[in-house]
């Protein structure tokens, strides 16, 4: 089954969408999808992260880094999670921080998305971190911004999602040491409407992961899934088989147009994680989960809340991935026409 929202919005990104993430010093510039970007990249931002993760572990979180920069957090789709982190990560390097609902702000009084941004940018801004229910529209936006913003993919539609992507990476070395190459990772479950699989699935082919596998339905996954370079499997005990990692996804039961589950129920007799299904993989295997959980219907109580679960550290290292990639994004040496501030011309009566 092929479903429209799992291509990316050609028209939005353009062929040069992978490119525009860097500068031209080869620094992170945006952070729009784990996709296209160098290991030497994504271990960066884990090396980095792992800073954060030791000053956010202090009773004293605060460091000067990003004293005098503002970071607007667009969120034009519900999120309580990843809003809230991004907003501690830019609060514990001192930025300035603002959040807008666009659902319920201009666009939603007929003003264009480019009018909306023009209006941000003239209040001198330095990041735009970005939700949105389409893909492609936080790299539509990172190619309308004047040049001196960065601009931070927090999920867009079913494309991508690269903080919670590089979250995850950070959980597993922090779990499994540094070498991927031996590990086997097993992603679970709704792999179509999920942009944090994507996410994930190409870190972790850039970090050298020895065995990628998904594991659903073949409702739920996109036709040219083999092409990302994963192994398929549709039955939960054999794909789990001496997994190292399990990463368990939400039902996007949101993103889903017409009948593609029989029921709930059905899918949990399938395809739902129990603590006697784990016994399949390996025996110091850890359970992640991107969040929110459906209790009973992915996942057991008794997993989710179980001695190998390490969704709550998931929530934890979130800032400090967020923290890492926005020092990395806007603590760059940046060239002169970066700095030319195009917001100027935006004019301050609209
Ligand atoms: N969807 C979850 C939330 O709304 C997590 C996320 O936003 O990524 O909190
Ligand atoms: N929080 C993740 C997202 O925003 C996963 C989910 O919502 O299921 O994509």
């Amino acid at each position: 089954m092929v479903n429209k929202a799992t291509k990316p919005t050609d028209a939005l990104i353009g062929h040069d969408a992978w490119n525009i993430q860097l500068d031209k010093n080869g620094n992170l510039k945006h952070f729009l999808t784990t996709e296209g970007l160098g290991s030497d990249i994504l271990t960066n931002i884990l090396d980095t992260a792992e800073s954060f993760a030791n000053i956010n572990e202090q009773s004293v979180k605060k460091v000067p880094l990003l004293r005098g920069k503002t970071i607007v957090n667009l969120f034009f789709e519900a999120s309580t999670r990843t809003r809230t982190t991004f907003e501690l990560a830019a609060k514990r390097l001192s930025a300035d921080v603002l959040n807008i609902n666009i659902s319920t702000s201009a666009t939603s009084k007929g003003e264009t998305l480019l009018d909306t941004l023009q209006n941000i940018q003239a209040m001198h801004c330095d990041m735009f971190v970005v939700r949105h229910s389409d893909s492609g529209a936080a790299h539509y936006i990172a190619n309308n911004v004047a040049p001196n913003i960065s601009v931070i993919n927090a999920g867009d539609g079913s494309h991508a999602h690269p903080t919670q992507a590089m979250l995850d990476m950070f959980t597993i070395r922090r779990n499994k040491g540094a070498d991927f190459g031996k590990l086997r990772v097993a992603i679970v479950g709704d792999i179509l409407h999920s942009r944090v699989a994507r996410s994930q699935i190409h870190a972790l082919n850039t970090l050298n992961t020895g065995d990628v596998r998904v594991i659903a339905p073949k409702t739920l996954l996109p036709v040219d899934i083999e092409s990302m370079g994963v192994n398929v499997f549709h039955d939960l005990q054999a794909g789990i088989k001496d997994a190292d990692v399990v990463i368990m996804l939400r039902l996007q039961k949101e993103r889903m147009k017409g009948a593609m589950l029989p029921s709930e129920q059905e899918y949990y007799q399938l395809y739902g994680l129990t603590e006697e299904r784990l016994l399949a993989a390996k025996n110091d295997a850890i359970v992640m989960h991107p969040g929110p959980i459906n209790r009973g219907v992915e996942i057991d109580s008794n997993v989710a809340d179980g001695s190998r679960s390490v969704i709550l550290n998931q929530v934890s290292y979130g800032i400090a991935v967020r923290m890492a990639v926005m020092t990395m994004t806007l603590g760059r040496e940046k060239s002169g026409d970066e700095d030319t501030q195009k917001n100027e011309t935006a004019g301050e009566s609209k």
